[in-house]
């Protein structure tokens, strides 16, 4: 995200750094150009990677600008490391409920546990303050948590003022877990220093790690020095501004990137760099790509499909206006560092005989692209509404993937098995529909499969099926409008959904309840077709003089709205004459019979004939055939029990 062409502003974004408590709120410094967001933070920090012991020592600079618009003495930092210690509340939750990925298990040997800690703070003009730090656990009181820290200042930071932290800390990065971490000699370095809170809704957001949580954080600039042996090659989400050979060989990159919430990197010596380069609407886009050794077949693929998402996120949604785009391809033994977004660098994965029409690095690589939209730069809050993210993000994967891939081929694309985008999604969302509303907490979900399912899978697919009530061109439209009306803002589920009602000019107070609010399922069931003469008491077999095609049939279709979700369906019936009738029904009575005379008998009844309504629970009861072949329904059966199967573990590696 970052390090967008905006290299004049660079000079402005050094920014904030003023007087810690100056009295006045001063007009900023003058700003020549417009900045793409409004830049609360700026870090400057220098840090040391050990890759034989996989730690970190490191010194920070934040200057945090004070928008809030009034007085502020205290502020939250988050320490994420933290959370893989034994007794944290990711820890505890992951042993409860289970979590993204395969999480440490009893064996995870204690030297692996990771950990930042924070030597020393001092505030500009306030001294040396670390003996005030102090844990909190604003979520759950757990006082075994320690991903969260306050530290409350002598006096206030005036409203338009900037205040200083200078803070030295340490990070033991864990083997590779929920993302980050080591493997081998590759260092996966995410959510490894000391970040500030958000002020938001009038007061500091700033949640402890959760099982079920990601991140949110102020946009501003990012000024990092990264020191490593000679033979580490480096990739991090920041412009290379310079590298220097120290006499104790190692070497030194500086990385400046802005108008981003993050910042991350990985190392390592075994990686082998693919450069690339496209050019959307906002100029060219550096690909940097860095392969895990027997990755390199995949190669190919990831860039084709970074490339392909790059195009159309930039056509439909808005353009991307970093200047680069790196990916990281993790080692075999590190893939719960795999299928995770930063700002402006994603990690993929794949495995050393990936086949062909097995979509995975395609579909991991267009997810972690997707997410420098939605969580980059529309950047809303993923402790309270994950929906927001990981949700449109599944949902535009679909719209990518399809194009790209083709609609019935995205996921899987064998001759014995194909599938698309929007099967995964509702296999996805099927897996557990009605435990949790998609609005709810992050951390307060059921479990780790029902936050997955709701969040990723329930999204994609309500807004799917929203393309029945608005058309798919709206919802285009409508998303196109959010990104640029709301990118760099922090906008909340309501700023969502009224965009969608604004551009569509429709009231969905409706859907919306039972969607995104409610927990209802979507079942419309085809009960009972069938025909019967009207005359059944005179039909040929009594009557001789009768004559088969002069026989009048009465036909019965009937359809049951099984759940609780109301969604106006339509009914489609043919006759062996090749006659159709279609009906349209509201849905709102639990059940519909209809009845047609005709010198006719049925053929079939069909349920949301064009599969729009991908909410729909249960496919196999939407439709009647006179002469059914059960053996195609069992074979559709069984793709379908593999195709779950195998997607469930591609679903486990998406983040
Ligand atoms: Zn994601």
């Amino acid at each position: 995200m970052q390090l967008t062409k905006l290299f004049a502003l660079a000079a402005a974004s050094a920014i904030f750094c003023g007087p810690i408590f100056s009295q006045a709120a001063p007009p900023p410094a003058e700003i020549a150009t417009k900045t793409l967001s409004t830049r609360i933070v700026a870090y400057q920090i220098e840090a040391k990677l050990d890759p034989t012991k996989h730690t970190i020592a490191a010194s920070e600079t934040l200057t945090y600008k004070n928008l809030t618009g009034q007085p502020q003495q205290t502020f939250p930092f988050h320490l994420y490391l933290n959370a893989f210690q034994p007794q944290s509340t990711f820890m505890t939750e992951v042993r409860r409920s289970g979590t993204r990925g395969s999480g440490p298990d009893t064996d995870w040997d204690p030297k692996h546990f990771g950990s930042i800690t924070i030597d020393k703070l001092e505030v500009a003009g306030a001294g040396d303050l670390t003996n005030k730090i102090e844990f909190i656990q604003p979520d759950d009181k757990n006082t075994d948590d320690h991903t969260v820290v306050q530290i409350t200042l002598p006096k206030p930071v005036a409203p338009g003022a900037s205040v200083e932290f200078h803070i030295v800390f340490h990070d033991v990065l864990p083997k590779v877990v929920e993302r980050t971490g080591y493997a081998h000699d590759f260092d996966m370095v995410g959510q490894w220093f000391p970040k500030v809170g958000v002020w938001w809704k009038n007061a500091w957001n700033c949640h402890q790690f959760h099982a079920n949580t990601e991140f949110f954080a102020d946009f501003g600039t990012f000024d990092v020095k990264i020191t490593v042996p000679q033979n580490e090659i480096v990739g991090a989400g920041g412009d290379l501004v310079s590298s220097a050979t120290n006499p104790d060989g190692t070497k030194t990159l500086s990385y400046h990137s802005e108008d981003v919430h993050d910042f991350s990197w990985t190392a390592s010596p075994s990686f082998t760099v693919v450069e690339d380069s496209w050019t959307g609407s906002q100029g060219p886009v550096k690909i940097h790509l860095l392969i895990s050794p027997g990755h390199e077949s995949s190669a190919q693929r990831y860039i084709k499909v970074a490339k392909g998402s790059l195009q159309l996120f930039d056509e439909w949604y808005g353009p991307y206006p970093y200047d680069r785009l790196t990916m990281v391809d993790p080692p075999h033994g590190g893939a719960d560092a795999g299928g995770m977004e930063y700002p402006t660098l994603i990690t993929l994965g794949t495995s050393v005989h990936m086949p062909q029409g097995v979509l995975a690095p395609e579909v991991v690589t267009e997810h972690e692209f997707g997410h420098q939209y939605w969580y980059g730069m529309v950047a809303t809050n993923e402790f309270e509404e994950a929906w927001l993210d990981e949700g449109i993000n599944s949902y535009t994967e679909v719209k990518v993937m399809d194009k790209l891939y083709g609609k019935n081929t995205s996921v899987l694309n064998f001759p014995f098995a194909q599938m698309g985008e929007s099967g995964l999604q509702q296999i996805s969302y099927l897996g557990d529909p009605a435990k949790d509303p998609l609005s709810r907490f992050a951390w307060q979900f059921y479990d780790n499969n029902s936050y997955g399912d709701i969040t990723y899978g329930k999204t994609a697919t309500m807004l799917l099926t929203l393309e029945k009530v608005i058309g798919e061109d709206t919802l285009r439209q409508a998303l196109h409008t959010y990104f640029m009306r709301y990118r760099f803002t922090h906008p909340t589920g309501e700023d969502f959904l009224k965009t969608i009602e604004e551009v569509s000019g429709k009231d969905l107070h409706w859907y919306f309840n039972q969607a995104v609010y409610g927990t209802q399922v979507l079942d419309y069931s085809l009960a009972d077709a069938h025909s019967d003469p009207l005359k059944w008491w005179d039909t040929p077999a009594h009557n001789s003089k009768k004559n088969d095609k002069d026989e009048i049939y009465r036909t019965y279709v009937t359809v049951v709205r099984k759940g609780d979700f109301q969604f106006p369906v339509d009914l489609e019936v043919k006759f062996d004459d090749h006659t159709t009738a279609t009906e349209h029904w509201d849905g709102q009575d639990r059940w519909v019979r209809y009845q047609y005379d005709r010198k006719a008998k049925i053929e079939s009844a069909q349920i949301d004939a064009h599969d729009q309504i991908t909410m729909d629970r249960d496919y196999f009861n939407n439709s009647f055939i006179e002469d059914a072949n059960p053996r195609a329904a069992h074979k559709l059966r069984t793709i379908w029990v593999f195709a779950s199967e195998w997607l469930s573990q591609l679903l486990a590696w998406l983040t």
